[in-house]
């Protein structure tokens, strides 16, 4: 009633629907587990809460420039410097809340009706309907023989007169995979040789693993900051683990920085100042603490693909970075079990109590998104379940919460 034809054509997300079916079989008392989890389970550092305490008790939390505050946007020219060794003025930082609205933001200031985005199949699940609230059309791109990431010639062929950007997202929600420097920087250049948008959506260029680097895209430009087409996008989020603070940043040219200003002063007017200041102490105080948390999601990817591994049929690529793998399932939909990944993760739910995310989701079928955000136990567990609801071979009961569960399926 009274909702817009265009509002209601953006979809809510599926994976609403399992949350929801988790926090009832929660609220029956069930023990469940969380393999859906999209933060890291840890305490935000230090000295992010002492700035943003000190700046409690001072008493005078106001407005902020649109922009973000002169010291935070300081902290993220150094961070820039120290992580992407280029050096970009205050005009090209604009800070927003959460990585999410400077993706939307920007998206918002490049795109007319019509206009084509490049997105590439797994893409994070919020792109598509960005791209759409901004009356624009995704142009999703598969990659083939069962590998995670497209190649170049394949990005090449997707762009046509309306492509106005292609969405980079490396290290990868959902897969993990940190792109190839032949993929990402033959991406950057044929955007920057043809004046298409390069979005990097670099929220997990520290979450890496193996000794792995996710490369710089400024590595792949001879342009200046105000002349290139790259738009850099990050925050605290996953690095710091600070999801709640809603503190991200987009590193462009002056001229889509003040694009996405001016809807910026519209809508929310500026980010919590509060928040600004927790996050400077993040980027400016010690990073022993992001380094834990990093050490902790490697081991736990060590673990999980370890228990994937284990299970027949089910072909895991092993991730480089972020706390996502994206396992291919399709030889467990089978008859009497599931017949796509939504299906197959409602039915680990039901039957096995464990959350996962349906590939469905991130545009590619076949898949399940388990993160290993949680605790080591968790995943454990969480493998221990899904073990023994998709392995016929495997023993046919299972103590789950105290009760003993048998498998009534081939
Ligand atoms: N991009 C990707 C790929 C993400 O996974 C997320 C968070 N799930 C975001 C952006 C949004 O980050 P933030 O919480 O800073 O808005």
């Amino acid at each position: 009633m009274g909702v817009s034809q265009f509002a209601r054509s953006i979809a809510e997300s599926p994976t609403l629907a399992l949350n929801e079916q988790a926090r009832l079989l929660r609220e029956q008392g069930e023990s469940v587990v969380h393999l859906g989890i999209g933060e890291p389970q840890n305490r935000a550092p230090q000295a992010a809460i002492e700035k943003g305490v000190a700046a409690l008790h001072g008493g005078k939390v106001k407005y902020s420039p649109t922009t973000g505050l002169a010291s935070f946007k300081q902290a993220v020219i150094r961070y820039t410097e120290e992580n992407y060794g280029r050096t970009v003025a205050p005009r090209n930082v604009i800070v927003t809340s959460g990585a999410k609205q400077a993706i939307f933001n920007a998206l918002f200031a490049i795109l007319d009706a019509g206009d084509e985005v490049v997105l590439l199949a797994p893409y994070w699940v919020s792109y598509p309907e960005m791209v759409k609230m901004c009356r624009a059309v995704p142009v999703v791109v598969t990659p083939e023989g069962g590998g995670l990431e497209p190649t170049i010639g394949q990005v090449e062929a997707a762009i046509t007169p309306r492509t106005r950007a292609v969405v980079v997202n490396s290290p990868n929600n959902p897969s993990g995979m940190v792109f190839p420097a032949g993929l990402a920087g033959g991406i950057v250049r044929m955007c920057e040789e043809r004046g298409i948008h390069a979005i990097m959506d670099d929220i997990y260029h520290k979450l890496v693993f193996d000794g792995v680097t996710a490369p710089s895209c400024y590595d792949y430009t001879d342009r200046d900051t105000d002349d290139s087409h790259l738009i850099v996008i990050n925050g605290v989020a996953k690095t710091y683990g600070m999801t709640g603070f809603r503190i991200g940043w987009a590193i462009a040219g002056r001229e889509i920085v003040g694009a996405m200003a001016t809807m910026q002063s519209q809508t929310t007017s500026c980010v919590s100042s509060l928040c600004q200041v927790a996050a400077e102490g993040a980027l400016l105080g010690p990073q022993d603490e992001v380094e834990a948390l990093r050490l902790g999601m490697e081991h736990n990817r060590d673990v999980i693909v370890g228990e994937l591994r284990k299970l027949p049929g089910v072909r895991v690529i092993e991730p480089k970075g972020t706390f996502y793998c994206f396992p291919d399932f399709s030889a467990c939909m089978r008859p009497g079990i599931a017949a796509n990944s939504f299906e197959l993760s409602m039915f680990l739910l039901n039957k096995a109590r464990v959350v996962t995310v349906p590939g469905l989701d991130f545009g590619l079928e076949g898949h399940l998104r388990l993160s290993y955000a949680g605790s080591t136990a968790d995943v454990l567990e969480g493998m221990r379940r899904i073990r023994w609801a998709l392995d016929a071979d495997g023993p046919r009961e299972i103590e789950i919460g105290g009760r003993t569960l048998v498998r009534e399926w081939a």
